[in-house]
Protein backbone atom coordinates (compact mmCIF):
# COMPACT_ATOMS: atom_id res chain seq x y z
CA UNK A 1 0.00 0.00 0.00
CA UNK A 2 1.15 3.67 -0.74
CA UNK A 3 -0.23 7.22 -0.02
CA UNK A 4 -0.54 8.90 -3.43
CA UNK A 5 -2.30 12.39 -4.59
CA UNK A 6 -5.14 12.50 -6.67
CA UNK A 7 -5.41 15.21 -9.26
CA UNK A 8 -7.55 17.28 -6.71
CA UNK A 9 -5.28 17.19 -4.04
CA UNK A 10 -6.90 14.69 -2.32
CA UNK A 11 -4.45 12.05 -0.69
CA UNK A 12 -5.26 8.46 -1.06
CA UNK A 13 -4.27 4.44 -0.46
CA UNK A 14 -3.22 2.54 -3.19
CA UNK A 15 -4.41 -1.24 -2.79
CA UNK A 16 -4.07 -2.17 -6.39
CA UNK A 17 -1.80 -1.02 -9.86
CA UNK A 18 -2.96 -1.70 -13.03
CA UNK A 19 -0.83 -1.44 -15.70
CA UNK A 20 -2.47 -1.00 -18.90
CA UNK A 21 0.02 -3.31 -21.23
CA UNK A 22 -0.12 -3.03 -24.32
CA UNK A 23 2.90 -5.57 -25.50
CA UNK A 24 4.74 -2.21 -26.22
CA UNK A 25 8.43 -1.74 -25.55
CA UNK A 26 6.85 1.32 -23.31
CA UNK A 27 4.50 -0.56 -21.05
CA UNK A 28 7.07 -2.77 -20.85
CA UNK A 29 9.28 -0.76 -18.84
CA UNK A 30 6.36 0.63 -17.17
CA UNK A 31 5.43 -2.93 -15.68
CA UNK A 32 9.06 -3.01 -14.46
CA UNK A 33 9.22 0.55 -13.19
CA UNK A 34 5.51 -0.44 -11.03
CA UNK A 35 6.95 -3.65 -9.99
CA UNK A 36 10.33 -2.38 -8.35
CA UNK A 37 8.65 0.42 -6.73
CA UNK A 38 5.16 -1.46 -5.52
CA UNK A 39 5.99 -5.17 -5.66
CA UNK A 40 4.18 -7.22 -7.68
CA UNK A 41 1.39 -8.33 -5.32
CA UNK A 42 -1.08 -5.43 -6.09
CA UNK A 43 0.34 -5.32 -9.98
CA UNK A 44 -2.11 -6.28 -12.55
CA UNK A 45 -1.24 -6.80 -16.28
CA UNK A 46 -4.51 -5.95 -18.63
CA UNK A 47 -3.68 -6.53 -21.65
CA UNK A 48 -6.47 -6.27 -24.33
CA UNK A 49 -6.56 -9.02 -27.21
CA UNK A 50 -7.75 -7.09 -30.76
CA UNK A 51 -7.18 -10.48 -32.72
CA UNK A 52 -5.04 -9.50 -35.22
CA UNK A 53 -2.05 -8.83 -33.48
CA UNK A 54 1.79 -10.20 -33.86
CA UNK A 55 2.46 -13.68 -32.49
CA UNK A 56 5.31 -12.38 -30.92
CA UNK A 57 3.67 -9.59 -29.11
CA UNK A 58 2.06 -12.63 -26.64
CA UNK A 59 5.57 -14.58 -26.92
CA UNK A 60 6.73 -11.16 -25.13
CA UNK A 61 4.30 -10.48 -23.28
CA UNK A 62 4.04 -14.13 -21.66
CA UNK A 63 8.00 -13.72 -20.75
CA UNK A 64 7.27 -10.46 -19.17
CA UNK A 65 4.74 -12.14 -17.56
CA UNK A 66 7.14 -14.75 -16.41
CA UNK A 67 10.00 -12.18 -15.01
CA UNK A 68 7.65 -10.20 -12.99
CA UNK A 69 5.70 -13.63 -11.40
CA UNK A 70 2.18 -11.54 -12.54
CA UNK A 71 -0.30 -13.60 -14.84
CA UNK A 72 -1.73 -11.62 -17.87
CA UNK A 73 -4.94 -10.31 -17.55
CA UNK A 74 -6.41 -10.81 -20.70
CA UNK A 75 -9.83 -9.19 -22.16
CA UNK A 76 -11.07 -9.18 -25.40
CA UNK A 77 -13.95 -7.63 -27.15
CA UNK A 78 -13.93 -10.88 -29.78
CA UNK A 79 -14.12 -9.08 -32.72
CA UNK A 80 -10.77 -8.01 -34.84
CA UNK A 81 -10.65 -4.40 -35.82
CA UNK A 82 -12.18 -5.42 -39.50
CA UNK A 83 -15.00 -7.07 -37.99
CA UNK A 84 -15.60 -3.94 -35.60
CA UNK A 85 -15.42 -1.75 -38.77
CA UNK A 86 -18.09 -4.06 -40.82
CA UNK A 87 -20.45 -3.53 -37.43
CA UNK A 88 -20.23 -0.36 -37.25
CA UNK A 89 -20.24 0.54 -40.90
CA UNK A 90 -16.93 2.84 -40.78
CA UNK A 91 -13.51 2.51 -41.50
CA UNK A 92 -11.00 3.79 -38.79
CA UNK A 93 -8.20 5.70 -40.42
CA UNK A 94 -5.64 8.22 -39.37
CA UNK A 95 -7.74 10.60 -38.00
CA UNK A 96 -10.36 8.81 -35.98
CA UNK A 97 -10.00 4.51 -35.09
CA UNK A 98 -13.17 3.61 -33.58
CA UNK A 99 -11.25 -0.01 -33.04
CA UNK A 100 -9.10 1.43 -29.75
CA UNK A 101 -12.36 2.52 -27.90
CA UNK A 102 -14.11 -1.18 -29.18
CA UNK A 103 -11.32 -3.45 -28.44
CA UNK A 104 -9.39 -1.73 -25.90
CA UNK A 105 -10.48 0.65 -24.22
CA UNK A 106 -14.29 -0.86 -23.67
CA UNK A 107 -12.74 -4.13 -22.27
CA UNK A 108 -10.60 -2.76 -20.43
CA UNK A 109 -12.67 -0.21 -18.48
CA UNK A 110 -14.84 -3.03 -18.15
CA UNK A 111 -12.50 -5.20 -16.40
CA UNK A 112 -11.73 -2.14 -14.07
CA UNK A 113 -15.38 -1.51 -12.88
CA UNK A 114 -15.52 -4.93 -11.54
CA UNK A 115 -12.03 -5.82 -10.31
CA UNK A 116 -10.48 -2.27 -9.05
CA UNK A 117 -12.35 0.14 -6.81
CA UNK A 118 -11.25 4.20 -8.51
CA UNK A 119 -10.74 5.04 -4.69
CA UNK A 120 -7.89 3.05 -4.58
CA UNK A 121 -6.26 1.83 -7.82
CA UNK A 122 -3.81 3.60 -9.75
CA UNK A 123 -3.55 2.75 -13.42
CA UNK A 124 -0.14 2.97 -15.77
CA UNK A 125 0.28 4.23 -19.24
CA UNK A 126 3.31 3.35 -20.96
CA UNK A 127 3.76 6.63 -22.62
CA UNK A 128 6.88 7.41 -24.25
CA UNK A 129 9.28 10.60 -22.99
CA UNK A 130 8.59 12.15 -26.44
CA UNK A 131 7.09 15.58 -27.27
CA UNK A 132 4.32 13.96 -29.30
CA UNK A 133 3.42 11.21 -26.73
CA UNK A 134 3.46 13.92 -23.71
CA UNK A 135 0.72 15.65 -25.84
CA UNK A 136 -1.63 12.91 -25.43
CA UNK A 137 -1.45 12.51 -21.51
CA UNK A 138 -3.93 14.75 -20.58
CA UNK A 139 -6.48 13.13 -22.94
CA UNK A 140 -5.55 9.89 -22.06
CA UNK A 141 -6.06 10.89 -18.41
CA UNK A 142 -9.29 12.81 -18.81
CA UNK A 143 -10.84 8.90 -20.32
CA UNK A 144 -9.13 7.12 -17.74
CA UNK A 145 -11.28 8.77 -15.20
CA UNK A 146 -12.57 8.09 -12.25
CA UNK A 147 -9.53 6.55 -12.21
CA UNK A 148 -6.13 7.88 -11.31
CA UNK A 149 -3.07 7.75 -13.59
CA UNK A 150 0.13 7.33 -13.48
CA UNK A 151 2.67 7.68 -16.51
CA UNK A 152 5.94 6.78 -15.15
CA UNK A 153 8.13 7.16 -18.45
CA UNK A 154 7.57 10.97 -18.35
CA UNK A 155 7.62 11.30 -14.48
CA UNK A 156 9.96 13.84 -13.33
CA UNK A 157 12.51 11.43 -11.71
CA UNK A 158 12.76 9.78 -15.34
CA UNK A 159 15.26 10.88 -17.46
CA UNK A 160 13.82 11.05 -21.26
CA UNK A 161 15.26 7.54 -22.46
CA UNK A 162 14.89 6.46 -26.01
CA UNK A 163 13.26 3.25 -27.74
CA UNK A 164 16.84 1.82 -28.01
CA UNK A 165 17.45 2.63 -24.47
CA UNK A 166 14.16 0.75 -23.62
CA UNK A 167 14.73 -2.21 -25.86
CA UNK A 168 18.11 -2.67 -23.95
CA UNK A 169 16.25 -2.54 -20.95
CA UNK A 170 14.71 -5.71 -21.79
CA UNK A 171 17.33 -7.07 -22.93
CA UNK A 172 19.19 -6.87 -20.14
CA UNK A 173 16.69 -8.67 -18.02
CA UNK A 174 16.97 -11.37 -20.71
CA UNK A 175 13.45 -10.53 -22.76
CA UNK A 176 14.01 -10.64 -26.51
CA UNK A 177 12.18 -7.33 -27.33
CA UNK A 178 9.19 -7.94 -29.89
CA UNK A 179 9.87 -8.43 -33.79
CA UNK A 180 8.43 -5.72 -34.66
CA UNK A 181 10.77 -3.27 -33.53
CA UNK A 182 13.26 -5.23 -35.29
CA UNK A 183 11.92 -5.06 -38.44
CA UNK A 184 11.55 -1.30 -38.24
CA UNK A 185 7.85 -0.77 -37.05
CA UNK A 186 7.72 2.32 -34.45
CA UNK A 187 4.58 0.73 -32.12
CA UNK A 188 4.12 -3.60 -31.49
CA UNK A 189 0.67 -2.94 -32.15
CA UNK A 190 -1.92 -4.88 -34.32
CA UNK A 191 0.59 -6.71 -36.20
CA UNK A 192 2.19 -3.69 -37.90
CA UNK A 193 -1.90 -2.93 -39.54
CA UNK A 194 -2.81 -0.20 -37.36
CA UNK A 195 -4.86 2.19 -39.32
CA UNK A 196 -3.69 5.04 -37.50
CA UNK A 197 -0.19 4.47 -39.52
CA UNK A 198 0.43 6.92 -41.86
CA UNK A 199 1.45 5.46 -45.53
CA UNK A 200 5.15 5.59 -44.41
CA UNK A 201 4.43 2.50 -42.24
CA UNK A 202 2.07 0.77 -44.65
CA UNK A 203 4.81 1.32 -47.57
CA UNK A 204 7.15 -0.61 -45.27
CA UNK A 205 4.72 -3.00 -44.66
CA UNK A 206 4.26 -4.42 -47.83
CA UNK A 207 8.01 -4.40 -48.07
CA UNK A 208 8.58 -6.13 -45.30
CA UNK A 209 5.02 -8.33 -44.64
CA UNK A 210 3.44 -8.60 -47.73
CA UNK A 211 1.27 -11.29 -46.90
CA UNK A 212 0.13 -9.33 -43.94
CA UNK A 213 -0.52 -6.55 -46.32
CA UNK A 214 -2.80 -8.00 -48.48
CA UNK A 215 -4.69 -9.37 -45.89
CA UNK A 216 -5.15 -5.87 -44.75
CA UNK A 217 -5.99 -4.79 -48.33
CA UNK A 218 -8.65 -7.58 -48.95
CA UNK A 219 -10.07 -6.52 -45.56
CA UNK A 220 -10.47 -2.84 -46.83
CA UNK A 221 -11.65 -3.91 -50.55
CA UNK A 222 -14.28 -5.63 -48.90
CA UNK A 223 -15.18 -3.26 -46.57
CA UNK A 224 -15.30 -1.09 -49.75
CA UNK A 225 -17.41 -3.27 -51.11
CA UNK A 226 -19.92 -2.31 -48.38
CA UNK A 227 -19.81 0.99 -47.32
CA UNK A 228 -18.47 2.91 -50.69
CA UNK A 229 -15.34 4.98 -51.47
CA UNK A 230 -13.60 4.62 -48.35
CA UNK A 231 -10.25 4.27 -47.58
CA UNK A 232 -7.40 3.56 -44.61
CA UNK A 233 -5.09 6.78 -46.30
CA UNK A 234 -6.21 9.84 -48.08
CA UNK A 235 -3.75 11.38 -50.90
CA UNK A 236 -3.29 14.86 -49.91
CA UNK A 237 -1.20 15.83 -52.75
CA UNK A 238 -1.99 18.71 -54.95
CA UNK A 239 -3.84 20.56 -52.24
CA UNK A 240 -7.04 18.32 -51.96
CA UNK A 241 -7.62 15.43 -50.25
CA UNK A 242 -9.08 11.87 -51.92
CA UNK A 243 -9.37 7.92 -50.64
CA UNK A 244 -5.81 5.97 -51.10
CA UNK A 245 -6.82 2.55 -50.87
CA UNK A 246 -4.15 0.55 -49.82
CA UNK A 247 -4.61 -1.67 -53.43
CA UNK A 248 -3.25 2.06 -55.00
CA UNK A 249 -0.93 2.53 -53.07
CA UNK A 250 0.84 -0.81 -53.73
CA UNK A 251 0.34 -0.27 -57.57
CA UNK A 252 2.33 2.93 -57.11
S1 LIG B 1 -3.60 -0.41 -32.76
FE1 LIG B 1 -4.55 0.69 -34.47
S2 LIG B 1 -5.77 -0.84 -35.58
FE2 LIG B 1 -5.25 -1.70 -33.58
S3 LIG B 1 -7.00 -1.22 -32.30
FE3 LIG B 1 -5.52 0.45 -32.00
S4 LIG B 1 -6.08 2.02 -33.54
FE4 LIG B 1 -7.12 0.11 -34.10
Amino acid sequence: MSQQTDPGRRVFTVRQHVVQFSGGIGSFAVAVRVARRYGTRSLTLLIADTGIEDDHLWRFADDTSRLLGVPLTKVADGRTPWEAFRDVRFLGNDRLAPCTRLLKQVPCRDWMEQHADPADTLVYVGIENTKRDRARIPAIARNWKPWVTRFPLCGKREHARTKEELLDEARALGIAPPRMYALGFAHNNCGGTCVRAGQRQWKHLLEILPERYAHAEGQEEELRDLLGDVSILRDRRGGSSRPLPLSVLRTR
